[in-house]
């Protein structure tokens, strides 16, 4: 066994995401993905130093099904003896977890709590965790959530303004999101500044399909734009974010819709595919955008200047801005967004190095200001890599 080789996992109710990663050097050695999980065709394919290869999970095309696949795709390449712990990607561990955590008996238990909080994706998790248990039984494993990291937030940025005996009796707060994703590029902004992280005031934006805005203090978030669900704050792919709640009753009385298609609108029929009516695709609207359509150039906009308000707003959280970070899709790799957002923010202090800009792209990192004080800049994203270091320290790997 390796010191330092981990299994990240994220399982979905119909598709298993694997990579095994040297939680040292970042280093990706295989990576598979089981897709159409409890459908009759359903596959995995695996990815080994370049090379593709499919193979039909028919027979058992359920999640112990494609992780068994999995385990023999490590033994053919030699790599199953080589991993010391198994990472899980969970996405809701409500107020429970602060931090990740070995799985036992009693993990299981409270993950299978906060179902009411992520009714669809913790119950495919649990799937995932059962079955990696029992195909790689001799390691530990390991799970990590989107919300941890959110849970240093005060009182009063995650309690709303209802009724506080619904937050005692059902746990209705902000929990926040891409947690994992915010320590990551927080930890890697206070290394490449080199600047201790207990001494920074940051406002990340994670911008990928589903985007948020954290406000992370002296390595602690004090605040973050995602709430109860990923539904709140920023304009997404297809979510509205920011919304009046009356939205439920206008929409009832005006269409006749009920409440499970309201929902299915504000999620996965608005943002930028609502206002565009082109795509959820951030790259595809601007492509139509730049071809003179007014609706894909307008949806643009609402999303440059939701995400302007709320960077500010941030700031109200960290006291001061030491850094803004950009990473997701969007934030590493679309100039013109990033250059519009920091042209709206220059009362911040906040200028925009048209050259710097331009270079940190497609995977590069650093600052993309003429201003020191505060600055910006770009890092991409490594949620496995965190997940991964997380699972070797707590299994005694790193
Ligand atoms: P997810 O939230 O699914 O992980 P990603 O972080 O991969 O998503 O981000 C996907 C978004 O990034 C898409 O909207 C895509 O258009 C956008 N994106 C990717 N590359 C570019 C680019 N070169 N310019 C602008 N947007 C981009």
């Amino acid at each position: 066994m390796s010191d330092s080789i981990v299994l990240v996992l994220n399982c979905g109710s119909s598709s298993v995401k694997g990579a095994v990663i040297d939680s040292k050097t970042g280093e990706v050695l295989f990576s598979c993905l089981g897709e159409k999980l409890n459908l009759p065709d359903a596959f995995i394919t695996f990815k080994y130093q370049g090379e593709k290869e499919v193979e039909d999970l028919s027979a058992h095309p359920h999640h112990t099904g494609a992780i068994e696949a999995m385990l023999h795709a490590l033994e053919r390449h030699g790599l199953d003896k080589k991993i010391g712990a198994v990472g899980h990607r969970i996405v809701h561990g409500g107020e429970h977890f602060k931090e990740s955590t070995i799985v036992d008996e009693a993990v299981i238990d409270n993950i299978q709590k906060c179902i009411t909080l992520a009714p669809l994706h913790n119950p495919a998790h649990l799937l995932g965790i059962s079955a990696a248990r029992n195909v790689f039984h001799h390691i530990p494993h390991i799970v990590v959530f989107d919300t941890a990291f959110h849970q240093t937030m005060p009182d009063y940025a995650y309690t709303y303004a209802v009724p506080f005996e619904l937050y005692k009796e059902t746990g209705l707060r902000r929990y926040g999101a891409h947690g994992t994703s915010v320590r990551y590029v927080s930890g890697e902004a206070a290394r490449m500044l080199n600047r201790p992280a207990d001494k920074l005031a940051l406002v990340v934006a994670h911008l990928g399909n589903g985007s948020s805005i954290t406000a992370v203090k002296n390595g602690k978030v004090q605040d973050t734009s995602m709430g109860l669900t990923p539904l709140e704050g920023l304009v997404m792919g297809t979510r509205c974010g920011d919304i009046d709640a009356s939205v439920f009753s206008f929409l009832h009385e005006q269409k006749g819709y009920d409440i499970g298609e309201i929902t299915e609108i504000l999620n996965k029929k608005s943002g930028l595919l609502g206002i565009s009516g082109v795509s959820n695709d951030y790259r595809v609207v601007e492509e139509s955008a730049d071809t003179g359509n007014r609706r894909a150039a307008l949806a643009l906009e609402v999303f440059a200047y939701r995400l302007a308000k709320y960077i500010a707003a941030m700031t109200v959280a960290t006291g001061h801005l030491d850094a803004l970070v950009f990473t997701g899709g969007i934030g590493e790799n679309s100039k013109t967004m990033r250059a519009n957002v920091l042209e709206k923010l220059g009362f911040l202090g906040l200028v925009v190095d048209d050259k710097l800009n331009a270079e940190m792209r497609f995977g590069k990192a650093g600052i993309i200001t003429a201003s020191q004080n505060p600055l910006a800049m770009v890092i991409p994203t490594n949620e496995e890599l965190m997940i991964a270091q997380d699972a070797a320290k707590l299994a005694g790997l790193a």
